[in-house]
């Protein structure tokens, strides 16, 4: 539950290569539960570790780590997926804390989740661009609105999630924690850990597809049947592209 977090705080201290593997190995098994443990530490444990102070670190990182608490990450919503600048979660500071409005969805674990961090806009930049904070959000302050129900992963709690006059806490500062950070993080390493399972599920549309030209029987609809919603990910639709076409030259 720790793998990329220091041993300091209850981690083991893994680079997020390390962690892939051990997420793409889970994936072969249990793809649901490996999609819940990439969430886990490369964007709930990462982040906090990434961007927290070291009171936030020593605060919540331990629990988080030992599998006390679940940790989720929030950026997703109905009208900003791929255009992540677009969100319209909003946070206003409110003396000691900051308080969200807003929605989220396709948030894996986001209704079970012990603490979810939340992306939110907290005002403009110098250029007109949404400033992007990242907030620690404790369950009691999320309303879980529903499961959403996805083609696969159904093990996994993918869930859609409603913030009303939230209480939160700022991880780390005000706009650094923002949208450039987290997408990088997200592109360089969570998008590898969690797309470690997505690439075994896209290497089984593969293999199906290698079945249809080794002389197997089951074509188009096999190879069909596995792609689902999680291959929309960069590190799996390639694969996906080459599996999918790999049927289609079979099936002609
Ligand atoms: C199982 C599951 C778990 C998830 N877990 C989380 C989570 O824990 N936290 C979280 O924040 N989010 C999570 N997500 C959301 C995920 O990050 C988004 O689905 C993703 O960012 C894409 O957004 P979207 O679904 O709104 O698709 P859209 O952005 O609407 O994209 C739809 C399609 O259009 C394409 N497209 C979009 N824009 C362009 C463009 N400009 N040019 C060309 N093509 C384009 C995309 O490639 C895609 O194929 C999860 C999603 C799934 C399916």
């Amino acid at each position: 539950m720790g793998m990329v977090a220091p041993k300091e705080y209850g981690g083991r201290g893994l680079s997020y290569v390390t962690a892939a593997l051990a997420v793409k190995e889970l994936g072969k098994t249990y793809a649901s539960l490996a999609m819940d443990i990439a969430a886990h530490n490369a964007l709930a444990v990462g982040q906090i570790n990434m961007f927290g102070t070291d009171e936030q670190k020593q605060k919540y990182l331990p629990r988080l780590t030992s599998g006390e608490w679940i940790g989720a990450w929030g950026l997703t919503e109905p009208n900003a997926g791929s255009d992540t600048g677009g969100i319209e979660t909003k946070a206003e500071a409110h003396g000691d804390h900051w308080q969200v409005n807003g929605m989220k969805h396709f948030i894996t674990t986001g209704r079970v989740a012990d603490l979810v961090i939340v992306i939110a806009t907290t005002g403009r930049t110098e250029t007109g661009k949404n400033e992007i904070s990242a907030f620690i959000m404790m369950k009691d302050q999320v309303e879980g609105v529903r499961k959403i129900h996805t083609y696969g992963m159904r093990a996994s709690e993918t869930s859609e999630l409603r913030f009303t006059n939230s209480k939160a806490e700022i991880l780390g500062e005000r706009g650094k924690a923002g949208l450039h950070k987290v997408l990088s993080r997200w592109d360089s390493r969570g998008a590898d850990e969690v797309s470690g399972d997505h690439k075994r599920r896209s290497l089984d549309v593969w293999d199906v597809a290698r079945g249809v030209a080794t002389g197997g029987t089951c074509f188009l609809h096999s190879a069909l049947s596995g792609l689902t919603s999680q291959h929309r990910t960069r590190a799996g639709r390639c694969q996906v592209r080459q599996s999918f076409a790999a049927a289609l030259v079979c099936a002609v």
